[in-house]
């Protein structure tokens, strides 16, 4: 059996509150779900000595519409927001009304994060701190030291690339690649204040610690701009089990359509390969005017270009770069088929 170390728990009732306690005590982390962070405790990757919990914060709940200037809304009119509270749980945004109606994507990718007791449990704000995930790295301790441990904790070499300069360890929060594609934007708090950034701007190529978020800050609302009634979106994933399992590949793909099929933009993110989610480059040369239907075949081999896994999970990482293309023509596909979005 994994035990856990000791720690003291903490339930902070307010914002102030809890990120006044993170700032400090350096050794203080916090919990959300607790679905990702209590096995790894139970792994030894993490042993701190206060855990901050999130959930009772009333701040950091509820789902709503802000307007522009970030005042409650009903939808209608440009610049509107759908904006979540980083305790939302994953199965509350996956069956939410607006978030269906608007940004169905977050909803796919939400409603298959593992199976739906963690779906209960885990949040939004924890699925985007979610820590990389690595075949070397979520072991027991026992199972690490024998290897001698690696780079990302306790240990100087990688594994996987067999040297001792950078960890490869993938991303694999679902919910955070349909995020990407949607351009929605994360608000960070700390003792210091907020700060607003792209979700796709928080997250940093370095599997060690793969976001800009600093460890006194907390992931407080995620903001995601509600789409015109052009938009199609889709979120596609490849995983050994249906029923619980991490992605082995995970793609989202937003696209903004003019005349029914014609496009206007196409959005396009890959994850579960690399440390941070990948915008496939290129497709504003590619997509603008032409129809959608026409280009799923180029769409789908700009990906697999720009896309190289490596040996950072169990599955061959030849076939995963072959699924690649595949999953990037189920999701155009989908979204050709898929009705337009209700006004
Ligand atoms: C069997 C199993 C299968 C899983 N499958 C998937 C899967 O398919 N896809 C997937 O994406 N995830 C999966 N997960 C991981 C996890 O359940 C989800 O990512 C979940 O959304 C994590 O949310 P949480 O609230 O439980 O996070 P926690 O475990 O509470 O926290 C995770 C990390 O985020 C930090 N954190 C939490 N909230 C905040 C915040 N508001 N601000 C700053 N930091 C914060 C914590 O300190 C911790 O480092 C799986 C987990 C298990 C055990
Ligand atoms: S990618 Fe390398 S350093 Fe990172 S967790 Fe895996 S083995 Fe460790």
């Amino acid at each position: 059996m994994l035990r856990l170390h000791e720690y003291t728990y903490h339930r902070p009732s307010t914002l102030a509150e809890a990120v006044a306690f993170l700032h400090a005590h350096e050794d203080a982390v916090p919990i959300a779900g607790g679905t990702d962070l209590m096995p790894n405790m139970k792994h030894r990757l993490f042993t701190p000595r206060h855990l901050v919990a999130l959930k009772g914060i009333a701040d950091l709940h509820g789902i709503g519409v802000a307007d522009a200037e970030g005042r409650p809304a009903d939808g209608e009119g440009g610049g509107a927001e759908l904006v979540l509270g980083a305790a939302v749980t994953l199965s509350e945004a996956a069956r939410d009304p607006r978030v269906l109606r608007w940004i169905p994507a977050l909803a796919q990718a939400a409603g298959q994060v593992a199976g739906p007791q963690i779906r209960n449990q885990g949040t939004l704000g924890g699925n985007l701190c979610l820590d990389t995930r690595c075949t070397y790295y979520n072991q027991s301790e026992f199972w690490r030291n024998a290897l001698g441990y690696c780079l990302k904790k306790d240990g100087t070499v990688c594994h996987v690339t067999r040297t001792g300069k950078k960890c490869v360890a993938a991303h694999s929060a679902d919910a955070a690649t349909a995020l990407i594609a949607l351009g929605a934007r994360v608000d960070l708090v700390s003792a210091e204040g907020t700060r607003r950034l792209p979700v796709e701007a928080f997250y940093i190529a370095d599997g060690q610690w793969n976001t800009v978020r600093r460890r006194d800050e907390l992931v407080a609302r995620i903001r995601v701009p509600l789409p015109g009634p052009g938009a199609r979106m889709s979120y596609q994933k490849v995983r050994q089990r249906n029923s619980i399992d991490f992605p082995l590949l995970s793609i989202a793909a937003v696209a903004d359509l003019d005349a029914g099929d014609v496009v206007r933009s196409l959005t396009l993110v890959v994850s579960a390969l690399g440390s941070r989610p990948r915008t496939v480059t290129g497709l504003d040369k590619l997509a603008p005017g032409q129809r959608l239907a026409e280009i799923v075949e180029a769409v789908a081999q700009q990906a697999y270009k720009q896309c190289h896994p490596l040996e950072n999970i169990i599955v061959d990482p030849e076939w995963r770069r072959a699924m690649v293309p595949v999953y990037v023509r189920r999701a155009l596909l989908q979204m050709i088929s898929a009705p337009a979005l209700a006004a």
